[in-house]
């Protein structure tokens, strides 16, 4: 079943734009989906419904599998800048999350190095953010998207800032966690290439009102599972 959905959602700003009208779309568990669709769409509004960092003008958000013991539908979202705390240690940036939620340097180590050791990083935990390049900082805001275990990781543009070398490096380690892992994830971009390449499922949205144009799935030509 869905793990997600959005029911008839739309969204206007307070200036009137309106960027999503009437959007129907259900996430399936394990999906890997790409909002696929030019600047301007609506991709990144109908993400940060999904997320609930803001609510639809109509509509409505719903979390199915969400139970009276299990309240928290749990998330994780990658911003395309790296939002880094330039300040903290590597290590200190991806135990943020776990330390939000109450839990000690020492609680966190294993699972903070583990994620670090997910992205290719743990040797570099005591480093600081500004000795990294930007396709290292990216993979640290990932390690600490994954720090928590989400079911579901919402990227938002990830790889948009960085050259194309490392963007495809960052793109095949990306798959290979996913097939690893197996997680929901939802990964808006505008680029055809990495929709084709990284998902099984490719909802393309255009603009002026955001809506769904097409829904593909994708029979990928290499193992997945
Ligand atoms: P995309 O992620 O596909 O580039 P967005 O969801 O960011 O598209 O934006 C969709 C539309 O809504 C655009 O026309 C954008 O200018 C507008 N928009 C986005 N955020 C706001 C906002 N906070 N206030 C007003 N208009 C906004
Ligand atoms: P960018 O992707 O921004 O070009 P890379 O991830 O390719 O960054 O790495 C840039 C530099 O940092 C490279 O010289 C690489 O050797 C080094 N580097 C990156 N990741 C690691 C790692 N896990 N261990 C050691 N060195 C690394």
């Amino acid at each position: 079943g869905d793990i997600v959905s959005l029911e008839g959602v739309s969204k206007t700003f307070s200036n009137g734009t309106v960027a999503l009208k009437d959007l129907s779309l259900g996430i399936r568990a394990g999906e890997f989906l790409s909002l696929l669709g030019p600047s301007g769409c609506g991709k990144s509004t109908a993400l940060r419904i999904i997320s609930g960092l803001t609510g639809p003008t109509s509509g409505r958000l719903r979390w199915p599998q969400e139970t009276a013991s299990q309240p928290e539908h749990e998330l994780s979202f990658v911003f395309q800048e790296p939002t880094l705390m330039p300040w903290a240690t590597v290590f200190g940036n991806v135990w943020l999350p776990l330390r939000l939620k109450g839990i000690s340097k020492s609680a966190a180590r294993d699972t903070v190095m583990e994620a670090l050791e997910m992205v290719g990083l743990a040797s570099f935990a005591q480093s600081y953010p500004r000795e990294l390049s930007g396709g290292m900082k990216m993979r640290v805001s990932i390690a600490r998207a994954l720090v928590t275990k989400p079911k579901v990781l919402l990227m938002d543009e990830p790889f948009a800032a960085l050259d194309e070398i490392t963007r495809f490096k960052l793109n095949n380690d990306l798959l290979a966690l996913w097939q690893r892992f197996g997680w929901t994830v939802i990964f808006v971009t505008h680029s055809v290439f990495e929709s084709v390449y990284l998902s099984n499922r490719i909802v393309v949205m255009a603009a002026r009102p955001g809506r769904i144009v097409n829904d593909i799935a994708i029979d990928a030509p290499y193992p997945r599972t």
